[in-house]
C-alpha cells in the first residue's frame, strides 16, 4: 500500500479518497495538513477507466465495473504521493 505522507510518514487519507485523487488535485494530509497529491502519469491509470465507461456504457456494466476496479487497486497499490 501506498498511502504514506511524504512529510509526516504517516497514513496521509483513506482509501476512497487515495483513488479519486487526480493530478492537479491536492488534499490535505489527515496527520500533519501538508498538501499531498498523485504525480502526473497517474493519468495513464485514469485512461482505462474512461474508456471502459466510454466503451461499455449500459450494455456491459459489469465489464466496466471490473476494470474500474483493476485501475482503482493500481492507483492505490503503485501510485505514491508526492506533497505540493
Ligand atoms: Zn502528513
Amino acid at each position: 500500500m501506498s498511502n504514506q505522507c511524504p512529510s509526516c510518514k504517516q497514513e496521509a487519507m483513506g482509501w476512497f479518497k487515495k483513488v479519486t485523487l487526480g493530478p492537479g488535485r491536492t488534499v490535505a494530509c489527515q496527520n500533519c495538513n501538508a498538501r499531498v497529491t498523485v504525480p502526473v502519469w497517474t493519468i495513464v491509470a485514469v485512461v482505462p477507466i474512461v474508456a471502459a465507461i466510454f466503451l461499455f456504457n449500459g450494455s456491459a456494466f459489469i465489464i466496466a465495473l471490473l476494470v474500474l476496479t483493476i485501475a482503482m487497486s493500481a492507483v492505490w497499490t503503485f501510485v505514491p504521493l508526492v506533497e505540493k
